[in-house]
């Protein structure tokens, strides 16, 4: 065991969380030391890598689950906005990082992609009317274009048209700016800027087994090699667990008091992935429909361009699949050893509370590959069987969070727990996630940076983020200006 010098900053796993933060880091105070632990063999091969995630830059530009309907029946889009001013903060880092040389081309990680929401049935005809009425008429989805005609429909998205039996009502909206995202390469991207700079370093096939809080306030790291066996412990003021699924088992072992009660539920997912080229060419849009009853909200299904390591590819799904692993190369012991009795009545009546969930996913992974095709013809009615075949995607694991009511709450979103001093702070959860990796960021590093707040760290945040502080949803003319700088440097719009 050898004790390495201290490090201002750990940063635990090389996803694009790791990345993005380690950059951020980097440009806002470049004398930091920094050290970055990544289990594997190389970063971004867990949720960050392309096939493991659908690479929606999530917007709310076609996810109806962003847009639910209140108890009266109107529509609540606070969501929805807050998601799009989130990912217009990503767009504005990178365009700063390209602005600055410290990146080349967009087009290696983002791709301009039409983003689309299909339904059928009258009530969720009206319910897409109604959803595209109350946000195009804001300034954020004034381009957001609707339409009931199946020729309109067959122009935007063949694929969709093709032996369609139209005698039902069917509805359609489209917002052409709207992306796909290789959050691999992306992650690649940042971390491959940040070699060779002073007091950067990262390490491959670390991992981190364990934590503890020293008298002076700073954390003790147990780092073990996972090739040589060979253990190492490294002093830092600041630690980010960054790990993906490993976040929630390491911010149970440091023990802060934030982070009482914490608890995970896995759940994998799986693309049905096209293998016919005349097929993919055909379409040209991330096309998002409605979660079926009792699905989780990111289940819903959607028929997706995507490109991936400048190939055009094309995805359906995620169906979703069950194991106990919190990483897709993780263990089987991972769920039962992270129910500890500080959160064994959280995870227990989260379980009991989400007996529809339990249910779904039981019908999920009893699916046939047939009666996955049958899904897929509900977006794609000419699809043949043989196109198509099945690919495990990456795994999430959904938070379960203490509620004074109910005992535990199973929750969907993406979520920073951080202590009180702010010397350590955990991302769990994973939606939007890799989209609003940006300002979550922020978030956490307004809360555990004391900088955060000084003059320099402020300029250079004017640069790289200059929506940082505003409210997107209420400033127009800052949208604009914005938004027009963003698609000039990532070539969107
Ligand atoms: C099916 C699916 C679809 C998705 N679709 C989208 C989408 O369309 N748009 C979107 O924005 N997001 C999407 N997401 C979510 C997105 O993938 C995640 O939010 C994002 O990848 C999380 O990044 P991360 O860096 O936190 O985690 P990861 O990318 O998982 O990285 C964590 C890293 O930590 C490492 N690690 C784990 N434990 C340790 C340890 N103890 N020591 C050292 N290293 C460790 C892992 O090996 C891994 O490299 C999707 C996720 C899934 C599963």
């Amino acid at each position: 065991m050898s004790i390495e010098h201290s490090s201002d900053v750990v940063i635990v796993g090389g996803g694009i969380m790791g990345a993005t933060l380690a950059a951020m880091l980097h440009e806002l105070q470049p004398d930091l030391t920094l050290q970055v632990f990544e289990r594997l063999e190389d970063v971004a091969l867990e949720s960050a890598e392309a096939m493991n995630n659908a690479g929606t830059g999530h917007a709310a530009n076609c996810e109806l689950n962003y847009t639910p309907v209140k108890g009266d029946g109107s529509l609540d889009v606070t969501k929805a906005m807050t998601i799009n001013a989130s990912f217009e903060m990503s767009l504005q880092f990178w365009s700063y990082l390209l602005e600055q040389g410290l990146i080349d081309h967009p087009g290696q990680f983002l791709n301009p992609v039409p983003h689309m929401s299909f339904v059928w049935g009258q009530s969720n005809v009206d319910f897409l009317k109604a959803r595209h009425a109350k946000l195009s008429a804001h300034p954020m989805f004034g381009s957001m274009a609707f339409t009931e005609d199946p020729a309109v429909m067959a122009e935007w998205a063949p694929l969709l048209m093709v032996d369609r039996e139209k005698s039902q009502p069917m509805a359609l909206t489209r917002v052409d700016r709207g992306t796909d995202l290789d959050f691999g390469k992306l992650a690649h991207v940042l971390f491959g800027e940040l070699e060779g700079r002073a007091g950067y370093a990262l390490h491959l096939n670390h991992e981190v087994n364990n934590l503890k809080k020293e008298k002076d306030g700073r954390w003790r790291v147990f780092v073990k090699h996972r090739l040589t066996g060979e253990g190492r412990e490294v002093l830092a003021k600041f630690v980010f667990l960054g790990a993906g699924g490993g976040s929630l088992p390491l911010l149970l072992k440091a023990g802060i008091p934030e982070g009482i009660g914490y608890g995970g539920f896995p759940v994998s997912g799986k693309w049905l992935v096209c293998h016919n080229p005349e097929v993919i060419e055909r379409h040209q849009a991330k096309i998002y429909g409605k979660a079926s009853l009792g699905a989780p909200p990111m289940s819903v299904p959607h028929l997706d361009t995507r490109m991936i390591d400048g190939k055009k590819a094309l995805l359906f799904g995620p169906f979703a699949g069950f194991t106990t692993k919190y990483l897709k190369r993780g263990s089987y012991l991972d769920l039962p050893l992270a129910i500890r009795p500080s959160n064994m009545k959280s995870m227990l009546s989260a379980g009991l509370h989400n007996l529809d969930l339990t249910k779904y996913l039981i019908g999920q992974v009893m699916l046939s590959h047939e009666q996955r095709i049958e899904a897929l013809r509900e977006y794609m009615p000419s699809a043949r069987s043989e196109d198509w075949t099945l690919e495990v995607a990456g795994q999430r694991v959904q938070i379960i969070k203490p509620d004074p009511k109910l005992g535990g709450k199973l929750e969907f979103g993406t979520e920073i727990v951080a202590s009180a001093d702010g010397s350590l702070a955990a991302l769990l959860g994973a939606s939007p996630g890799a989209s609003t990796a940006v300002s979550t960021m922020l978030g956490m590093m307004e809360h555990c940076f004391p900088q955060a707040t000084s003059p320099k760290w402020r300029s250079v945040l004017e640069r790289m983020a200059p929506a940082h502080g505003h409210d997107l949803a209420k400033e127009p003319e800052l949208l604009k200006r914005i938004r027009d700088r963003n698609d000039a440097v990532l070539g969107l719009g």
